[in-house]
């Protein structure tokens, strides 16, 4: 556990050295099969011995001598970044994204840059050009994604703590189906500047790992304002690994999120999960109807593709790379066309602003909700995600993240604690809070976890 380990490496009893070293190892015997890293950085050692002379001198930083991984689409300067596509496929990053600095001013060091789908469009983490990503929980199953290399990184223990980003659904479904730990902060909590976005409006980078403290630790470290990232909320970060056990609080469930979920077993788990948890802590469950939640998808998905389509045209081919459209994949050249075309029919209004009116509804039904309620406990995704090798239509695909983009909608923060296991493969459970209240969506997710293991 990253607590324990800190402690270890402070006192010198394992050094930064060994701890990469170790990892290293584990990811040149599983990374041919799992394929969770696109990119291994040749100076992790060499960086390492450099935050040992630290920690010998006492002047480490928070995250000293932890191997972090990286999600292709997070610029790390100096390392390719490459967003899973034959695109970017030759670009090295040339600066390092504001939430890369945080961690090597802390002594992180950056063990490799990790697979996903193509510049993160999916939920698979099959839709790499180069090459899928195995789940090491379940083979025959997908990882989720797009942060699939990431989640499958962690899963394998190739690291300690990986970076993910989620514009729908991106670290919540990896989280979910490799058996992690994974969050989503609130939009505006973690600058974005760096980040090759999927949609702007939606996309938050955060962390995926083995426990609580570990995504806790992660998020002390990359939250907060930044000049370079307009959006970016000047709230003081809380302490989000000083944890209080909770006691007494209103947990809200919905009667929405249950229709949307195609199979009962998860559910029925969720629920029984939910009223354990509800139970131990003296907590009160109360139904809450989130009346648009049904229309995320439909609402969610306009939005990505305009917005995707507008921060694809410097992909020309001329400054990064190759011109995206004769270079892309399938699902990556579907939404620059149809975001084309949606954005063709924007003066009528009608994708694009409907979509937003929608939005701002599903935004409002949580604000109701959070005013009777402190968390929403749901599950994270609809069915058991599908065997590699069947093919995923984008029916299935884009309903795999109903119970996700909500979130992404309303722009609040979104955690994946451990459920239970499903047909071999993990099945996670999704905690939400309002706005920036991640200290208390860790207060909850650390219970949980101490409560269930
Ligand atoms: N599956 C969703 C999509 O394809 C979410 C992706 C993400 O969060 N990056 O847009």
């Amino acid at each position: 556990m990253i607590k324990e380990k800190i402690e270890k490496l402070k006192k010198q009893e394992i050094t930064s050295k060994q701890n990469i070293e170790s990892f290293l190892k584990v990811i040149k015997e599983k990374n041919k099969e799992i394929n969770a890293f696109l990119y291994v950085n040749k100076g992790a050692v060499k960086q390492a011995e450099i935050v040992d002379e630290k920690i010998k001198n006492g002047k480490a930083g928070k995250l000293a001598g932890l191997a972090i991984a990286v999600k292709s689409n997070i610029n790390v300067k100096g390392m390719p970044v490459n967003c899973a596509s034959k695109t970017l496929e030759n670009y090295n990053a040339t600066f390092d994204a504001d939430v890369i600095k945080k961690i090597k001013q802390e002594d992180g060091i950056i063990i490799g840059m990790t697979n996903m789908d193509e510049f993160a469009c999916g939920m698979s983490g099959t839709s790499s050009a180069f090459g899928k990503t195995i789940n090491p929980k379940c083979h025959e199953r997908i990882p989720g994604g797009s942060s699939s290399g990431s989640g499958a990184a962690v899963a394998a223990d190739m690291c300690d703590i990986a970076l993910g980003s989620d514009t729908g659904g991106s670290i919540r479904s990896p989280a979910s189906n490799c058996g992690v730990i994974g969050v989503k902060p609130s939009y505006g909590r973690v600058s974005r500047y760096g980040l090759i976005d999927l949609a702007m409006s939606f996309d938050q980078i955060g962390p995926l790992g083995n426990d609580v403290y570990g995504c806790a630790l992660m998020m002390e470290v990359i939250s907060g304002k930044s000049d370079y990232d307009a959006i970016s909320f000047d709230k003081p970060v809380e302490k989000y690994t000083k944890f209080n056990k909770i006691e007494e609080i209103k947990i809200g469930i919905s009667p929405e999120f249950k229709d949307m979920c195609d199979d009962k077993r998860i559910y029925e788990i969720f629920e029984n999960l939910t009223k354990k948890f509800a139970e131990k802590t003296k907590s009160r469950i109360i139904e809450k109807n989130l009346k648009h939640v049904k229309l995320a998808v439909q609402a969610y998905y306009p939005i990505v593709y305009v917005e995707f389509f507008s921060g694809t045209r410097k992909f020309d081919g001329r400054k990064y790379g190759k011109k995206i459209e004769e270079s892309c994949g399938e699902e990556v050249l579907k939404r620059i066309i149809g975001g084309k075309e949606m954005s063709k029919a924007e003066h009528e209004g009608t994708y694009y602003r409907k979509a937003l009116r929608v939005k701002d509804l599903i935004r409002q039904d949580f604000e109701n909700a959070f005013r009777e309620v402190d968390v929403l406990i749901t599950p994270v995704v609809p069915a058991i995600p599908p065997k590699i090798g069947k093919e995923i239509t984008p029916e299935v695909m884009y309903f795999f993240d109903a119970l996700t983009v909500p979130a992404n909608l309303a722009g609040i923060c979104s955690g994946v604690v451990n459920g239970e296991i499903i047909d071999n493969v993990p099945v996670g459970v999704q905690i939400s809070v309002p706005s920036f209240k991640e200290k208390l969506l860790f207060d909850v997710m650390k219970t949980w976890q101490d409560l269930n293991t």
